[in-house]
């Protein structure tokens, strides 16, 4: 591409050691599910402290997402939600109960401090982006505690405070689902991400209390309503954590090219998605025809709209299914590698991997 400096050298072996911290994963879900030790090498899921270390993944926003107990069926490593209740704004189910999602909410922010505890100094909490850049240098994995869908936060923001002294540092307004708070979009393709209202009087205050306590607040997965109300309250930059390109991929999932554009002006960023569902041009779901190359494509298009400081990566690891010939966070370095045959350098690279995202913390968090 034409914006970043050409790479002089060919593809090395240090090439696949960009570290990257990841906008993204669901491996809470995945731990509690499959019972598999994050220490431990496994062959399910797609996040493990070994395979991390394989793929340049020092760390990530770690999602605490309360899945709807009417709803068995939906599996959260599902990629096909469009058939299921969340596939339009209509079937929508109503929105969760609280004592439901804060007793789900404390007992997953337990297994990811669990794990950290269990780990023997390689596993650390993070609070403030120099906890990361302290992590980096002594090769200690970082987990940011991220609550995917305010659910479970009670619409009065008293437990706001708990769950910032718990250590969640970013919150999700909404999953793709109705709550106190907004309104998320359902998954369809192709489809507008303009389905609904915007916040409710609780969501406005939320944004407002997130700027005060130094909390992100994440708009992946919510409506282009709720979007422009938070653009129009929000002190700090604006955060999709996981989202692709609506002009690529025209899923509901995804970012029109007006929304990047306010993310750019709000000196934000976006992490890219990696889920084949929203990058595939076609919306398909099959990992055998999408591919790390699709995936760039969604990272030229933002470094093109936004510049290559506003751009990071969103994997979605353990909650959606990966291109095919990446599989999981050990195939990092497969996508280095196509965007480093795309021209992009190893200060870009470093950006896009880590560096983008912390000076989003420094803007945002508060010690
Ligand atoms: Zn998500």
């Amino acid at each position: 591409m034409a914006t970043v400096r050409r790479l002089s050298g060919a593809i090395g072996d240090d090439m696949a050691t960009i570290p990257v911290f990841d906008g993204h994963n669901d491996t809470v879900l995945s731990l509690r599910e499959t019972g598999r030790s994050f220490f431990d090498r496994s062959t399910q899921g797609h996040v493990d402290l070994p395979r991390a270390n394989d793929g340049g993944l020092i760390g990530g926003f770690f999602a605490v997402w309360v899945p709807n107990p009417d709803e068995a069926e939906i599996d959260p490593d599902s990629d096909d939600l469009t058939t299921s209740s969340y596939g339009s704004v209509e079937s929508m189910p109503p929105i969760l109960p609280l004592a439901t999602a804060e007793h789900f909410a404390l007992d997953a922010l337990a297994t990811l401090a669990g794990v950290a505890r269990a780990s023997d100094g390689k596993v650390a909490i993070v609070r403030t982006a120099d906890d990361i850049r302290r992590n980096m240098k002594n090769g200690i994995f970082s987990m940011e505690l991220h609550i995917e869908g305010a659910e479970p936060i009670d619409p009065s923001l008293n437990t706001l405070e708990t769950f910032y002294l718990a250590g969640v540092r970013s919150i999700g307004m909404v999953w793709s689902r109705p709550n106190a708070f907004a309104n998320g979009v359902p998954f369809q393709f192709p489809g507008s991400p303009d389905t609904g209202p915007g916040l409710t009087d609780a969501g406005k205050a939320l944004v407002a209390a997130c700027d005060e306590l130094g909390i992100v607040v994440d708009m992946s997965h919510l409506n282009e309503a709720g979007f422009w109300d938070i653009a129009g309250i929000s002190k700090n930059p604006l955060v999709c954590t996981h989202s692709g390109v609506h002009a690529l991929s025209p899923s509901t999932r995804n970012l029109t090219d007006k929304q990047l554009d306010a993310i750019k002006d709000s000196e934000g960023i976006v992490g890219v998605n990696f889920h084949v569902g929203f990058i595939n041009r076609e919306g398909s779901r099959d990992p055998d025809k999408t591919s790390v190359s699709h995936l760039a494509d969604h990272v030229d298009y933002m470094c093109e709209r936004l510049g290559t400081d506003k751009v990071a990566l969103g994997s979605d690891f353990d909650g959606a299914t990966m291109p095919g010939d990446l599989k999981d966070a050990a195939g990092l370095p497969l996508l280095i590698e196509e965007l480093v045959r795309r021209g992009y350098d190893d200060a870009t690279l470093r950006a896009i991997g880590v560096e983008n995202w912390l000076r989003i913390f420094d803007r945002t968090w508060k010690n």
